[in-house]
C-alpha cells in the first residue's frame, strides 16, 4: 500500500525527515489497543506494541486513531517509537481520571456531525460538534442521514441550520443512496474525515455505502496475536474507494469532548464580528456598557438564541478550564514531591561518601 494513499503528505515527509536514515518506518494507526496499536504501512496492517516513554515532555501522550508514527521493526512485533506532531484533532474528557485530555482522533480535516432526520436534527448537539471541530483544527460538515424517512426536509434543515448557520448541511440515504455522490464529493482523496455523532444515526450504515463492495477488503484486517493466532478485527479507519480515510471509533461517538473556551468563537463568528465594536476589549456581552453584542441582539441583528448558546458553551468550557487547571496543580505538586525525594536520596549519598 502507497503511504500517499492514507493521508501521507509534504508536511509529513518533512516530519519524518530526522528518522530518514534510522531504522524507523511512517505508519498510520488505524486502531488503538491497549498498549498496541494497529497500523497501515508500506508493507501492510501490522500490531505494534507502544514504547514505554513516548515523549518526555507528555505532550503527545499516547498515539491515538489517525496518528502517523515511526515504528522500530527491530523489536518482536514492531514498537512505535515517535508520534509525528498532528494537524487537526478531536480530544475527549478521559472518563474516570478527572479531566485529563485524551486524544481521540489525529490529524483530522473534516468533522461529519452526523443526525438522522427520523428523529430529527437536535440543534443544540450540531452546535457543540460544530465548536468541537473548530476547536480541533478541523471544518464540520452536517451530515443528515436517513433522508429516505424524512417528510419535511426544508425544516430539518432549517434546525441544522439553527445550531450551525456557517457550516455546510447535507442530507443523505444509505437506504436509496440519494445525497451520497454529493457527500463523496467533500472526501477528497488523502483527506481524512471522522463521523461524529450518537449511536443509531446510521453512522456504521454510512461507512458501509461509502465502502461500496471494498468493505471486507479494507475494513477487516486479519491480525497475528502474540501466540501466533489470527483474529478478525474492525479497524477504526478506513479508506475509501476514493482515496479518502473515514474514522469512526467508539472514543469519540460520545460528544464528551474537549471544548476550549478560547476557540468557541470560531463558532460563533457572526458574534465575534460585533463583539470587535464593544466598548471593552474583555467583554463578555453579559452586562457591560457599550456592549456592541448585546445592541445587535436588541436591534434584532442578531439571533437572542446564538448568544445564549454562546454564552452556555462558554460557560462549560470555562469550567472545564478551571478543573483542567486544578489537576495541573495537583501534577506539578507531585512533581515537586518526587524531586523533594530525589534531593534527598543524594544527599544521603553525599553524606555518607
Ligand atoms: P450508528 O450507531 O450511528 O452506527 O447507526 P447504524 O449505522 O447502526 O444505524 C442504525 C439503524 O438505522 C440501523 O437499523 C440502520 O439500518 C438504520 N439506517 C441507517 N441509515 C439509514 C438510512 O439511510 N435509511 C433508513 N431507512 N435506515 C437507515
Ligand atoms: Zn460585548
Amino acid at each position: 500500500m502507497n503511504l500517499h494513499d492514507i493521508g501521507w503528505n509534504d508536511r509529513l515527509e518533512s516530519l519524518f525527515a530526522p528518522f530518514k536514515n534510522s531504522n524507523l518506518f511512517p505508519a498510520r494507526v488505524t486502531r488503538v489497543n491497549r498498549g498496541a496499536v494497529t497500523v497501515q504501512s508500506e508493507i501492510g496492517a501490522t500490531v505494534a506494541s507502544i514504547a514505554g516513554r513516548l515523549s518526555p515532555d507528555g505532550e503527545l501522550g499516547q498515539p491515538a486513531v489517525g496518528d502517523w508514527v515511526g515504528i522500530d521493526p527491530s523489536e518482536s512485533d514492531g514498537v512505535v517509537r515517535v508520534i509525528l506532531p498532528r494537524s487537526g484533532s478531536l480530544s475527549r474528557r478521559r472518563p474516570g481520571e478527572g479531566d485529563c485530555e485524551q486524544v481521540a482522533a489525529a490529524n483530522v480535516d473534516l468533522v461529519f456531525v452526523v443526525e438522522s432526520l427520523d428523529r430529527g436534527p437536535n440543534p443544540r448537539r450540531i452546535e457543540r460538534a460544530s465548536a468541537i471541530a473548530w476547536d480541533g483544527g478541523a471544518t464540520p460538515v452536517v451530515i443528515l442521514t436517513k433522508l429516505d424517512l424524512c417528510d419535511d426536509l426544508e425544516a430539518s434543515i432549517g434546525k441544522a441550520r439553527e445550531g450551525a448557520p456557517f457550516v455546510d448541511v447535507m442530507a443523505v440515504s444509505a437506504e436509496t443512496g440519494e445525497g451520497i455522490d454529493l457527500l463523496a464529493g467533500v472526501l477528497v482523496p488523502r483527506s481524512t474525515a471522522v463521523l461524529l455523532g450518537p449511536s443509531g444515526v446510521g453512522k456504521s450504515t454510512l461507512t458501509n455505502r461509502l465502502l461500496g463492495e471494498e468493505r471486507l477488503a479494507v475494513a477487516e484486517v486479519r491480525e497475528g496475536d502474540r501466540k501466533g493466532r489470527h483474529t478478525t478485527t474492525f479497524r477504526e479507519l478506513v479508506v475509501l474507494p476514493d482515496g479518502a480515510c473515514l474514522i469512526d471509533t467508539p472514543g469519540i461517538r460520545e460528544l464528551g469532548l474537549w471544548l476550549d473556551s478560547g476557540a468557541i468563537g470560531a463558532a460563533f463568528p457572526e458574534i465575534g464580528e460585533a463583539a470587535g465594536r464593544c466598548r471593552f476589549g474583555d467583554c463578555r456581552h453579559e452586562t457591560e456598557p457599550g456592549c456592541a453584542v448585546l445592541e445587535a441582539v436588541e436591534l434584532g441583528n442578531l439571533d437572542p438564541a446564538r448568544l445564549a448558546s454562546f454564552q452556555r458553551l462558554r460557560r462549560e468550557a470555562e469550567s472545564l478550564e478551571m478543573r483542567r487547571d486544578e489537576s495541573k496543580r495537583h501534577e506539578v505538586r507531585a512533581r515537586e514531591r518526587n524531586f523533594g525525594k530525589m534531593v534527598r536520596q543524594a544527599l544521603k549519598y553525599k553524606n555518607r561518601g
